[in-house]
């Protein structure tokens, strides 16, 4: 059996910016990664075949808690998630440490603060050319040091729909966005088609396979094994050591050790491993002894929203606009709203599902030619029965009820009366026609909360440098360990938050 001193399961924000952080150590580092490399070929983007075929999409199907099967948005490559994530990399607001009363309940806090994180956002911004303009988002939490690269420009539409908010008394931002500007002398710029849900060919975009994988493979001692799908943790007799890794590859049934192992498989998938290891020691899942493993899913409430103005939209590049003025609230609603960003620009295919009921009359190139196209996030709340378990074979049922919905709609009253009321916008189409699309549970984008960290083993599995309780050299880094979800998109967290586990492993344990 082949030992390392460290085994780290997935490639995506989690296990893929670790890697990176680990490898210059000199320690024997396997990666194992279930999915294969993700191919630079002109399908990736082509919509026909990313949106509407699922080319790069998880070839398997999930049930939920009423037994129905849906096919779950993920990705298993090297890269995980990032690979076709957006990259819009923001920092969750200080507040969202602290308990914080929504309409429907309490997010709780957590156990370390937004100083503990601060020093390790930035090291990730950096790491994940994150291009930005510091304080231009009211509520972006304090950082004396700018961001390195300064911010993607707007296309002319949307220029204009920024003026038209600022002239309301609006913050509109510059999105922080993960872009790799690595034109070479001589060489022509890297302009990207799409973007949002796309995989980059050009690998410009700053997704954990380019900036984290890639960057641990330059280190002789750092090993990456794909078409490895982990299927189970073992312990020793004691329960407290994890003794061996099993992995299936291509039919067969392999064994690996190491001092350390790390999970960072997706807060789905790192559950899903944990309850399937189960043991003798370890009779709820392994680390489980608090029964919070699986358990307060969270996946945000995501809502798309596609306003037609008459006014053409020929943006490429769409995604360099925020809005956060209702992120906590405001006088009419004393309660989080949360987040306003733009889509990647939409196209005439992405609307062939369901716009043709929407707005008849309207050929799809019309409504593609003339969209603008929002995405708004709002925080779930960490409900103990919104959880992952296993069914008698093994797969994956996802049980998830929404909840706190009333601030994510009151976001979206918020979004439609800016529009009517900005003047770039006054000339809607009739009816002020909008295509709104609430992200249902196969929308697992940005799925956690599922093995949280904290200081008491009662209610965490983890304590808050990630290391399981239970179990002395398991530890877990991916978006898992969120005991709340914060209205930002979550990779720059999960990022920064690998950073200081991999500090942490440093400095204290390797
Ligand atoms: C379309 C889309 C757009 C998004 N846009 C944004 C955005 O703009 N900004 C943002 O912050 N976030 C965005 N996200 C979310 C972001 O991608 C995730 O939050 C992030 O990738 C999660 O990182 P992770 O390490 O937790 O897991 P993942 O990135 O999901 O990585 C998990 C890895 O583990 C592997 N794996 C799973 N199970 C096993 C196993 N048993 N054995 C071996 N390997 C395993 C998977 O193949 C995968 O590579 C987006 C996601 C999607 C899908």
């Amino acid at each position: 059996m082949q030992h390392f001193d460290i085994i780290i399961i997935g490639t995506g924000a989690g296990g893929g910016t670790l890697a990176r952080k680990l490898a210059p150590t000199g320690k024997e580092i396997l990666i194992l990664e279930r999915g294969d490399f993700i191919p630079r070929e002109k399908e990736n983007w082509d919509t026909e075949e990313v949106f509407l075929k699922s080319r790069y999409k998880a070839k398997e199907n999930w049930t939920d808690k009423a037994g129905k099967t849906f096919h779950p948005g993920i990705h298993y490559c090297v890269g995980g998630n990032t690979k076709v994530y957006g990259a819009a990399l923001l920092r969750m607001r200080k507040r969202d440490f602290g308990n914080l009363t929504h309409f429907d309940g309490i997010s709780p806090a957590w156990d370390i603060d937004y100083k503990d994180l601060a020093p390790y956002y930035l090291e990730a911004e950096k790491m994940y050319s994150v291009n930005g303009l510091r304080g231009s988002d009211p509520t972006e939490p304090e950082e004396t040091m700018p961001y390195s690269l300064a911010p993607l420009g707007h296309e002319p539409r949307i220029q204009e729909l920024f003026n038209d908010m600022k002239a309301l008394g609006l913050n509109p931002f510059p999105l922080p966005i993960g872009y790799r500007k690595e034109e070479k002398p001589g060489e022509a710029p890297a302009i990207p088609d799409r973007f949002d849900g796309f995989p980059d060919p050009t690998e410009s975009k700053a997704d954990s396979h380019v900036v984290g994988i890639k960057h641990a493979l330059i280190h002789e001692n750092a090993m990456l094994k794909t078409n490895s799908y982990v299927k189970r943790l073992i312990t020793d007799s004691s329960g407290k050591t994890i003794k061996s890794v099993e992995v299936t590859k291509n039919g067969e049934t392999l064994f690996y050790t190491a001092d350390i192992v790390v999970v960072s498989a997706g807060a789905i998938n790192s559950a899903a491993l944990l309850l399937r290891s189960a043991n003798e020691k370890h009779p709820n899942g392994l680390a489980n002894g608090s029964d919070v493993v699986g358990r307060h899913y969270m996946a945000h409430n995501n809502s798309a929203m596609i306003a037609l103005s008459t006014k053409p939209n020929p943006t490429k590049f769409g995604k360099t606009l925020g809005l956060n003025d209702f992120y906590f609230g405001d006088e009419d609603f004393p309660f989080p709203m949360g987040h306003i960003q733009m889509l990647g620009k939409s196209d005439a295919v992405m609307f062939r599902e369901d716009a043709p009921s929407l707005a008849p009359g309207f050929t799809l190139e019309y409504l593609a030619a003339h969209s603008l196209d929002f995405w708004m996030t709002s925080e779930d709340l960490p409900l103990p029965e919104n959880r992952v378990t296993l069914d008698k074979k093994g797969n994956i049922v996802l049980s998830y009820s929404e909840n706190n919905l009333v601030g994510h709609q009151r976001l979206q009253k918020k979004l439609r009366w800016i529009l009517e009321h900005t003047g770039g916008n006054t000339h809607l189409l009739p009816n002020n026609l909008y295509l709104g699309k609430k992200i249902p549970i196969a929308g697992t984008a940005h799925q956690c909360g599922t093995i949280r960290f904290g200081n008491d083993p009662k209610s965490s599995a983890l304590n808050t440098w990630c290391r399981a309780h239970e179990v002395e050299n398991l530890y877990v880094v991916d978006g898992s360990f969120f005991p709340s979800s914060s209205a930002v998109n979550p990779a720059l967290t999960i990022m920064a938050n690998a950073l200081r586990v991999g500090d942490h492993l440093i400095s204290e344990v390797l």
